[in-house]
């Protein structure tokens, strides 16, 4: 059986950019794809607009039991890095704040520009290949078993991702594959996901979208703030979404699956400091327009109707009420509904409405190259490593970083021997 110097499983982000890296510094590079076109996710990143990295790139914006790699990964492939990579890939880039996007605003830019790299150094893309197995040889070899039979190969790069944001007819197997060849992994979770739950959650806000502030509570740091994040908060009948949510969705995800819930605390008007707004309360209850007007009605000038309810009940309050009849009290139990609203979190969605999965290959057990200390010539890269990052393009950074360092690794060490490449 012919054996192939390279193969790369997965032609997703860290894939395409492993085998542009494996091919430029000159090594015959195939790369097998379970989907019927590479980097499908690619199209559907940042709303369609995929941001690629992130201008300001910290260790602290990854979560992983192994920071310590983060920080060495991040100093070896920085922001400038990855806008390089895509200038010289003919791609140009934008930066909004610190977010980095094709100047197109089209993630169709960026899969292009890998794509057309990929064709230019005749590496080759089979798709609708889908490998189900890899084993080592007694002779030190790879063997792949896939939809098309066995494929030897000196080294193998795994670049499969995870089944986050994916709708799959075949099972997701490169967990499997990875626990077969005995590597361990930290199990994969959903995270960069909606949280669910029923309990203070109302029927009535199904649909709202608001700018909010979201706080995470750590009940076993007595109400101690453990992770905030401000933006627009989408809500539905069971549960809250959107980019503030997902920001806090990992740790949160952890405390669920210790405790079996997660307590957050939601501002409903983060732009009106607590004190700013009992002053403005104040000033209306003396007012005999505002005094007098139905807290339903009033409170129309502060939030969106659909939360105007949930708020009113969380704080026992009828709609009827008017601000002058609201004791000292009562008016303390509206100012917390609005600015201090909890929230029991005690579930998330599933992985294929999550932007990422939490989890995935013990970095401990790889190289800086990302290769395999127990089984040299194997690399994995991406989300399949265990590292999940924010939202804000730190998840593809890490794709491309990790594709690049192992594909040329992989090359490296290829073309310090001799092989037969036909
Ligand atoms: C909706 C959404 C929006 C996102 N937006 C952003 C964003 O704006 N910025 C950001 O940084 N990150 C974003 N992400 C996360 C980012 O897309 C991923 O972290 C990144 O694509 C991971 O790269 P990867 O190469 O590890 O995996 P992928 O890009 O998922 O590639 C893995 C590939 O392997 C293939 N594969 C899997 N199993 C097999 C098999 N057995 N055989 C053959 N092929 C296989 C898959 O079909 C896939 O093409 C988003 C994710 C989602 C779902």
């Amino acid at each position: 059986m012919k054996i192939r110097p390279l193969i790369i499983i997965g032609g997703g982000a860290s894939g395409l950019a492993a085998g542009i890296s494996a091919a430029e510094a000159g090594v015959p590079v195939l790369i097998l794809e379970k989907k019927e076109q590479s980097a499908k996710k690619l199209l559907v990143t940042g709303n369609g607009r995929c941001n690629f990295t992130n201008h300001c790139l910290t260790p602290e914006a990854y979560y992983t039991h192994e920071p310590a790699f983060i920080g060495r990964f991040l100093k070896r492939f920085t922001s400038d890095d990855a806008l390089r990579f895509f200038r010289e890939l003919g791609m140009e880039a934008q930066l909004r704040e610190n977010l980095a996007y094709p100047l197109s605003m089209q993630a169709q830019s960026v899969r292009l520009a890998l794509t057309d790299r990929l064709k230019a150094l005749n590496a080759e893309v089979r798709c609708g290949v889908n490998v189900t197995g890899i084993r080592r040889t007694p002779e030190g070899y790879f063997e792949i078993r896939s939809s098309e039979g066995l494929i030897q190969a000196e080294k193998v790069i795994l670049s499969c991702g995870t089944p986050a944001g994916v709708k799959d007819k075949e099972p997701y197997t490169a967990d499997r594959m990875l626990v077969s060849l005995g590597i361990h992994l930290y199990p994969l979770k959903p995270s960069l996901v909606k949280l669910t739950g029923k309990e203070g959650c109302e029927e009535s806000w199904d649909g709202v979208r608001s700018r909010c502030s979201v706080t995470l509570l750590d009940s076993e740091a007595q109400g101690k703030a453990a992770s905030s994040d401000l933006g627009e908060v989408q809500f539905t009948s069971d549960g809250l979404s959107g980019i503030p949510v997902f920001q806090i969705s990992h740790p949160a995800s952890e405390q669920i699956e210790k405790k079996g819930f997660s307590m957050l605390q939601i501002d409903f008007l983060p732009d009106f400091p607590e004190d700013a707004l009992k002053k403005r309360l104040e000033t209306m209850k003396n007012s005999p327009y505002h005094g007098e007007r139905a807290l339903s009605d009033l409170l129309t000038g502060f939030l969106p109707k659909k939360l105007i309810r949930p708020v009113l009940v969380r704080s026992g309050i009828p709609g009827g009420s008017t601000l002058q009849a609201l004791s000292e009290e009562k008016t303390e139990r509206l100012l917390a509904a609005l600015k201090k609203f909890s929230y029991r979190a005690e579930g998330t969605g599933k992985a294929e409405s999550a932007q990422v999965m939490r989890g995935g290959a013990d970095l401990r057990e790889f190289t800086d190259d990302l290769e395999s200390r127990r089984i040299p010539g194997l690399y994995v890269t991406g989300e399949l490593l265990d590292a999940d990052g924010k939202c804000g393009g730190y998840n593809l950074h890490f794709a491309w970083g990790t594709g690049i360092l192992a594909g040329k690794s992989a090359a490296g060490s290829l073309l310090n021997k001799p092989y037969d490449c036909k």
